[in-house]
């Protein structure tokens, strides 16, 4: 499909609507980037805990970066082949079916407002409901809870469910409407999966939960797979009718980009903090130590992750920068931590907000212990970044011990994942190589996978998989005794951290 005539589709165009911007990239038969486009999307916080996006802004960044990335390319839409999605996850959009009007902003996944809700829910006893279900914790991060909200608080969102004419949606659902000049509403199992009225196992909506929430099943879209043909762009939108093949959520998109699509394949990523997944297979694994169950993108029938986070990681590096001022950028970091062969028994605790797996200990704060006279800030910057490090290394062993399945190596992707030696550190505290990838764009690299195979432009997985080309791999440097020996300072250090503001 990729012809050199120039008539036949070359290209895979791939979405990814984050958090903070719109992105476009295009990306050719070889999976490698041909060119990409970003555009800001601005942030909205009318009170305290609360955050909102604007969803014809959304819409408006992400059709803005479609159109120049294709004027960048000088590509026209005929030859595009597919169209895949990734998006930030949970974030709950509201809108007219028959117009396509918003019914308001839309409620980010960090918005706490529905969080005395999920706590009413828990003390009601629906945790356990919840999480056999919808393999989700009780919080106010997933998108049912903001559905809720809407219809109990925007008056014209319940008029319009009594008129059938009410569209509920993540993301994803409502990049689709758009692109389809509101024809299709639909989303895919990932995206699902994180609204907690998604029966992960049985891969539909459940009737209990939709009950509990008070949510008409038909407001909600269509759950079609991650990989193939959901509908076709409105050529009044992208000057063509291309195929929209591949759907997926940001976490669950970079999973598929690393190629982790075995049980034991991990991706993490580091980011402000760190997202870190684990392919389960076909089999969908409860946790017992508060992991996420999550469905995973595939291209071929339902699959499973689980799913770990650490609060701060690149954020712990933006606090030396901007608090400390030790260092002027973040790539500094790794500079001035090389001055010093190790952290000289300093250990940095960057519980800033709690601590969260496998510790769940909102009280824990950032703790710097080991301090001599001799510790300079270069041993402090070391020291943050092996606690990156370090907090990785509790959710891999967390997840193994839930998973029953060891990893063989660690995928890693995100900002911080250029710091050659923080991936050094990392490598040998968990005892397996990690390895960066070349293409580090692996959200959308996972949407244009999961578009491509979806209409054949790539004919299978192994192909895809043949593709894909490592940059950098760190394979572990010290014993296992000196690591156990490095992991079991870390925990003590962490248990001096621990419910410190609570006194
Ligand atoms: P997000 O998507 O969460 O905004 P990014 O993947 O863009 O995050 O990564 C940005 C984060 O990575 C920042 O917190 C930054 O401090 C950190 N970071 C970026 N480059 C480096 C580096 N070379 N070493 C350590 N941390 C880094």
């Amino acid at each position: 499909m990729n012809g050199s005539d120039g008539s036949m589709s070359s290209f895979i165009l791939a979405l990814d609507q984050g958090t903070t911007s719109s992105r476009a990239i295009l990306f050719d038969a070889a999976g490698q980037i041909v060119a990409s486009a970003a555009r800001e999307l601005p942030q909205i916080y009318p009170q305290a805990g609360w955050v909102e996006h604007n969803p014809d802004l959304i819409w408006q960044t992400q059709h803005d970066s479609l159109r120049a990335v294709l004027q960048e390319a000088a590509v026209g839409p005929e030859h595009i082949a597919a169209l895949g999605i990734a998006n930030q996850r949970e974030t709950a959009v509201a809108w007219q079916r028959s117009t396509g009007e918003p019914l308001g902003n839309a409620i980010v996944w960090q918005c706490r407002r529905t969080a005395a809700r999920c706590r009413e829910l828990e003390a009601q006893g629906l945790a356990a409901t919840v999480r056999e279900k919808t393999g989700l914790v009780l919080d106010a991060y997933f998108s049912g809870p903001k559905f809720e909200w809407i219809l109990q608080n925007v008056p014209r969102a319940g008029e319009l469910a009594a008129q059938n004419d009410l569209c509920l949606g993540t993301v994803d659902a409502w990049i689709i409407a758009n692109l389809t000049g509101h024809a299709r509403h639909a989303t895919d199992p990932t995206n699902a999966s994180r609204t907690m009225l998604y029966d992960i196992h049985a891969g539909d909506w459940d009737d209990g939960l939709l009950a509990l929430f008070g949510i008409p099943r038909e407001a909600l879209p269509v759950v079609a797979p991650s990989s193939g043909v959901v509908g076709h762009t409105d050529p009044a939108v992208l000057g063509a009718a291309v195929p929209i093949a591949g759907i997926a959520g940001d976490q669950q998109a970079a999973l598929f980009g690393q190629t982790c699509w075995q049980p034991g394949h991990a991706k993490n990523t580091y980011g402000t903090g760190c997202f870190l997944l684990s392919h389960t297979g076909e089999q969908a694994r409860p946790s017992q130590s508060g992991l996420l169950t999550t469905a995973a993108a595939s291209a071929n029938g339902p699959a499973y992750a689980l799913e770990g986070s650490v609060f701060v990681a690149g954020a712990a590096v933006q606090w030396l920068r901007d608090k400390l001022g030790v260092i002027a950028t973040a790539a500094e970091s790794e500079d001035l931590a090389r001055q010093v062969p190790d952290s000289g028994g300093v250990v940095v605790v960057p519980a800033f907000t709690g601590l969260g797996t496998p510790y769940w200990d909102p009280d824990a704060r950032g703790t710097i212990l080991g301090l001599t006279l001799g510790s300079t800030k270069a041993h402090i910057v070391r020291a943050t970044l092996d606690a990156i490090a370090f907090q990785t290394r509790d959710v891999v062993q967390t997840m193994q011990a839930d998973s029953g399945v060891a990893l063989q190596e660690l995928r890693a992707d995100g900002g911080a994942a250029a710091n050659a030696l923080l991936m050094q550190t990392q490598a040998d505290l968990l005892g397996i190589p990690v390895v960066v990838p070349a293409v580090t764009e692996t959200t959308a690299l996972g949407a244009a996978y999961l578009a491509g195979l979806g209409v054949g432009f790539w004919p299978d997985a192994a192909t895809v998989a043949s593709q894909w080309r490592v940059a950098a791999r760190y394979e572990p440097q010290i014993s296992a005794d000196e690591r156990e020996s490095r992991y079991a300072t870390w925990q003590r250090a962490v248990s001096r951290a621990r419910a410190w503001a609570t006194h």
